[in-house]
């Protein structure tokens, strides 16, 4: 568990002649336990401040902070974030377990015994422990996303990044995967950015919204709050307050 610092953080694209600002000059800060939901249009920076987080951009401009450290020099690896993106590749010719433990083996000096308890931790905790033996093809597209969040889970890390986890599912499989991030979340009490286009995500998950236009901060609050007091045109109509 840790608190994110994001202070004012820029990242441009592109040489100066010719650049993109993909994120603008943005300050906020994270709680530690918190789940935030990041809402915009496609292109407002949503991604890029994630990976910026993540360490897998670094900001043209600001700090970041997780926890007390600075960690602008980190390595994704070193900032100890799990992330679960849209398209979760799976190894396709590793079995589930393979697949959990693979990053375990990787980055941590644990044995051999130790990464199969945490991974069948994980699996039981995402109701996939009945899969481990089976490889990605012969699971259904939410079965899938179970192993991928698994993976995630399994490593125990400060924060969770999530960029649009389930805009590949079917409407009734992101009902159900809706409510178990959230029992997940609550249960590993783990702070969590995530991201969504979809309006019910970004009113009923997280504990606060971030609403990005154009790279910048339009509004930070509970989503009541933006709901019912938008702080401007774009975010009554991105949210579609009550006029
Ligand atoms: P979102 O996730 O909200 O759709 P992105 O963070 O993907 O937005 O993109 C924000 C802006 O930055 C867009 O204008 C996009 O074209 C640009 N951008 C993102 N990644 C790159 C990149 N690697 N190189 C150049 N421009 C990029
Ligand atoms: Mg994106």
């Amino acid at each position: 568990m840790a608190s994110i610092t994001i202070d004012d953080v820029t990242k441009r694209f592109g040489d100066s002649g010719n650049s993109v600002v993909a994120v603008d000059d943005i300050s906020l800060e994270i709680k530690d336990g918190e789940f935030v939901v990041f809402v915009g249009p496609s292109g407002s920076g949503k991604s890029t401040l994630m990976r910026t987080v993540a360490g897998l951009e670094t900001q043209s401009e600001g700090d970041i902070y997780i926890g007390d450290a600075l960690v602008n020099q980190f390595g994704p690896r070193a900032r100890d974030i799990a992330m679960v993106f849209q398209n979760y590749a799976l190894y396709p010719n590793m079995t589930v377990q393979e697949n959990m433990s693979f990053g375990l083996k990787m980055s941590t000096d644990l044995s051999k015994e130790e990464i199969e308890e945490q991974v069948t931790s994980a699996a039981e905790m995402m109701g996939i422990g009945n899969l481990l033996d089976n490889k990605p093809g012969e699971l259904s597209g939410g079965q899938q996303q179970r192993v991928a969040l698994g993976r995630a889970i399994v490593r125990d890390p400060n924060v969770f990044l999530m960029d649009e986890p389930l805009s590949n599912l079917d409407a009734k499989l992101r009902t159900t995967m809706r409510t178990e991030i959230n029992r997940l979340q609550n249960d590993l009490d783990v702070t969590t950015l995530y991201v969504t286009h979809d309006q019910t995500e970004a009113m009923t998950m997280g504990d606060r919204l971030v609403v990005l236009n154009y790279g910048e901060l339009q509004q930070v609050g509970t989503p009541l709050e933006c709901f019912y007091r938008p702080a401007n045109q774009f975010v009554a109509g991105f949210i579609g307050s009550p006029s």
